[in-house]
């Protein structure tokens, strides 16, 4: 599978949003936005005026790269969420939000959705008393999301982020089980990033 190795601040400078694929760097003053909030390249300062394809395009880029998905399983989540009841952009973005790799992020086990997808990867997690190492497998009400028995003392759950990590509504952390509960789906008042998803939609549907 395709892999980006450059700089993930650069995305992020990219975007012009902060996607916070760093884990706690994000929260300092080191970040990249915080320091150099242009976009990465010789004439990223250059002031540009925008098509309205490339404003939509970049849309799709930003919440692609903060969920850290590539493009055919993005347009998969479209696809899917265009044939839900509701909003084809609130039903995408309820889908991404649903990936376990996020879910351990928000819960916390993970300081960066790029970190729990390798906890996930890596089979130390556990849904419903079974292995689930598959990071794009999908939540749903009442899962019981744990990390595994044997790995609970070590790196990096040991100190688990319970001061930085603010819990969405939707799910619950249990800090003496060391496990979460999804309570109800994701809505999109849940979603914390700054997203004009009926931009991803538009574009997908030229
Ligand atoms: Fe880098 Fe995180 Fe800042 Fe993005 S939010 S620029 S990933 S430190």
């Amino acid at each position: 599978m395709a892999k980006y190795t450059d700089s993930v601040c650069r995305l992020c400078r990219r975007e012009g949003a902060k996607l916070f694929l760093k884990g706690d760097r994000c929260l300092t003053k080191k970040c990249a936005m915080e320091r150099r909030p242009v976009a990465p390249g010789q004439h990223g300062a250059a002031r540009k005026k925008n098509s309205e394809y490339a404003i939509q395009l970049r849309e799709k880029q930003k919440v692609k790269r903060a969920y850290g998905v590539l493009e055919r399983q993005f347009y998969r989540y479209y696809q899917t969420a265009e044939n839900m009841k509701g909003k084809t952009g609130e039903n995408m973005l309820s889908l991404l939000e649903r990936r376990l790799d996020n879910v351990v992020y928000r819960l916390g086990i993970g300081a960066s959705r790029a970190e729990a997808r390798q906890i996930v990867g890596h089979g130390h997690i556990i849904v419903n008393g079974k292995n689930v190492n598959i990071p794009s497998y999908n939540v749903n009400v009442g899962d019981i999301i744990s990390i595994k028995e044997s790995k609970r003392k070590k790196e990096p759950f040991k100190e688990l982020r319970e001061t930085t990590v603010v819990l969405p509504k939707w799910l619950e952390w249990n800090p003496e089980k060391l496990e979460g509960k999804v309570l109800r789906l994701p809505e999109r008042s849940d979603i914390d990033l700054t997203i004009a998803e009926h931009l991803i939609v538009e574009i997908y549907s030229r």
